[in-house]
């Protein structure tokens, strides 16, 4: 993951880079949450990810909402998935 700013082109090897949605998932004390349909920046020829501004702040928030979910209802073996679409 990167805390770089949204650019045009990659900044690493100046690549195209292309809209994209991601699942991000995230493992604490055993339980695992995942966030689909993510809007990212991934560059075509590294894969570099670039998130919009906020965007992987956001993103770390929403895991910590299912982190607190999972808490709540005791899913600790389970899986909790929150999806965008
Ligand atoms: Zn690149």
């Amino acid at each position: 993951m990167s805390n770089k700013r949204t650019p045009k082109d990659c900044s690493d090897c100046g690549g195209c880079v292309r809209p994209k949605s991601i699942t991000q998932e995230y493992e604490r004390d055993g339980v695992r949450v995942s966030v689909s349909g993510v809007q990212v920046l991934e560059c075509e020829k590294c894969g570099e990810v670039y998130f919009e501004p906020g965007g992987a702040q956001a993103l770390v928030e929403a895991a910590e909402s299912l982190f607190a979910l999972a808490r709540r209802t005791n899913q600790h073996k389970g899986k909790l998935i929150g999806a965008v679409s």
